[in-house]
């Protein structure tokens, strides 16, 4: 699977080590009996490249973040630059500000040109310090403006939407011959990204949610019946609730969108649950948002500026159906809904994410440099790629039902593994 370059790359680079442009690494390590691995993608390894494409006194380079919050942006924006400025002497580095608006002269405010000192310590705060947004940018506006400014090199940190906005900026840029390398850097505290077997800010998010679990769980337990049911980020997938479910050891159901399941009848969730209060007087629940939207009605389709499906609220349908199960069983119960979703994508990165931020940002700037563009930094079997960006509208990253990190929360939880 190679990626598209923007022509021959002629200049020598400054760094001392380097990765061959020939050397793939192949999706699949662990062969099946019955396969052929002919359909096997190998992906080319990220790193630095001996030959550069743009020569640094001339070039210019432009970063942006869009999307929701992530531990580690900042993180990324800082070792962008100062790979950018220290390492290849890249003297001009911007950062356009509150999302893809501030690609649009029109729309956004002027972009920052950044120093060293402007991101000394900005790893220290959550967020991003040059703003995010939802919501569209005119293309060819947005590339005119990168031509007129002389920006060769645009970073685009984001989630699947700043992935699908970076592919298409790329494709502009291609139709207008203007040779603009586009390298995303993929972010999304769901972990749910084809090809990047963890983002960064994942882990921050599930030990932050793992801290409201814990907290979650002494609530029910110190009162008679008490249920605490705790709702987590999650749309597609339910890693975040599966892995502070792990983290955390004292969740007893965990219901995601991989696993449809029925709340009523015998085998039912709001059996189980009360199975589990009259045994043992207390139940933490925890559920990642996108699960059981098919148990909801009026699903109304209303779409965000970005146009993702806005989800109906399965915490507080779940919440008042456990309140009117128990009532009508006659059975006091105290509930308590949370819902922490926001407060865990705030923080900064911890030490993981921090690492893991400075690898993909490095790695991006040395894929632009060599004049790679229309991809993004993947991460496949603890070695960083570089995957085209039309491939990740291919493919959809969930959980794998057979596969351990969800047997490990089954194990953990003692749930059945289907409430059918
Ligand atoms: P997250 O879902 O983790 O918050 P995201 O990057 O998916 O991150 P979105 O709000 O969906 O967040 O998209 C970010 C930006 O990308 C928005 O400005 C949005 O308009 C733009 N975008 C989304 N989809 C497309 C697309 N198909 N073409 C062009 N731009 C897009
Ligand atoms: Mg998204």
């Amino acid at each position: 699977m190679q990626v598209t370059t923007l022509g021959e790359a002629l200049y020598p680079s400054p760094l001392r080590y380097f990765v061959s442009d020939s050397l793939r690494l192949a999706e699949r390590i662990i062969q099946r009996p019955d396969e052929k691995m002919t359909d096997n993608i190998a992906f080319e390894l990220a790193g630095p490249r001996e030959k550069l494409f743009f020569d640094a006194k001339n070039t210019r380079a432009g970063i942006v973040t869009c999307g929701g919050l992530s531990p580690g942006l900042n993180d990324v924006i800082r070792s962008l630059f100062l790979e950018l400025h220290h390492a290849y002497g890249v003297s001009h580095v911007y950062g356009f500000q509150g999302g893809y608006r501030g690609l649009d002269p029109h729309l956004g405010k002027e972009p920052l040109l950044l120093t060293p000192e402007l991101v000394d310590d900005v790893h220290k705060k959550g967020g991003t310090f040059l703003g995010t947004s939802r919501g569209p940018v005119d293309t060819a506006v947005a590339v005119q403006n990168l031509i007129d400014k002389q920006i060769n090199i645009l970073f685009v940190v984001g989630g699947d939407g700043t992935q699908r906005g970076g592919y298409e900026l790329y494709k502009e840029a291609k139709r207008q011959n203007y040779p603009l390398a586009v390298v995303g850097v993929p972010k999304t505290i769901d972990n749910d990204i084809p090809f990047v077997s963890q983002t960064f800010g994942y882990l921050t998010a599930i030990e932050e949610a793992a801290k409201a679990l814990d907290r979650a769980h002494v609530e029910a337990r110190c009162v008679n019946n008490g249920i605490s049911l705790v709702k987590l980020m999650g749309r597609n997938a339910g890693f975040i609730a599966a892995g502070a479910t792990l983290a955390s050891q004292e969740v007893n159901f965990i219901l995601v969108p991989e696993v449809p399941f029925k709340l009523e009848g015998p085998n039912g969730f709001l059996a189980a649950l009360k199975k589990r209060i009259q045994d043992r007087g207390h139940a933490l629940v925890v559920v990642a948002e996108g699960a059981g939207q098919e148990l909801l009605q009026n699903n109304t389709q209303l779409k965000d500026a970005s146009g993702n499906i806005i989800l109906n609220d399965i915490g507080q349908y779940l919440s008042t159906r456990i309140k009117t199960f128990f009532e009508d069983e006659d059975i006091p119960v105290h509930l308590r809904y949370m819902d922490p979703s926001y407060l865990i994508r705030s923080t900064r990165a911890n030490a993981v994410d921090s690492v893991l931020c400075d690898l993909f940002a490095r790695n991006a700037v040395h894929a632009a440099m060599a004049g790679k563009t229309g991809l993004i930094i993947g991460k496949m079997h603890d070695k960083y790629i570089h995957v085209p960006s039309e491939l990740l509208a291919s493919r959809k990253r969930v959980m794998e039902t057979d596969g351990m990190l969800w047997h490990g929360v089954l194990a953990s939880t003692g749930q059945p593994a289907s409430f059918y």
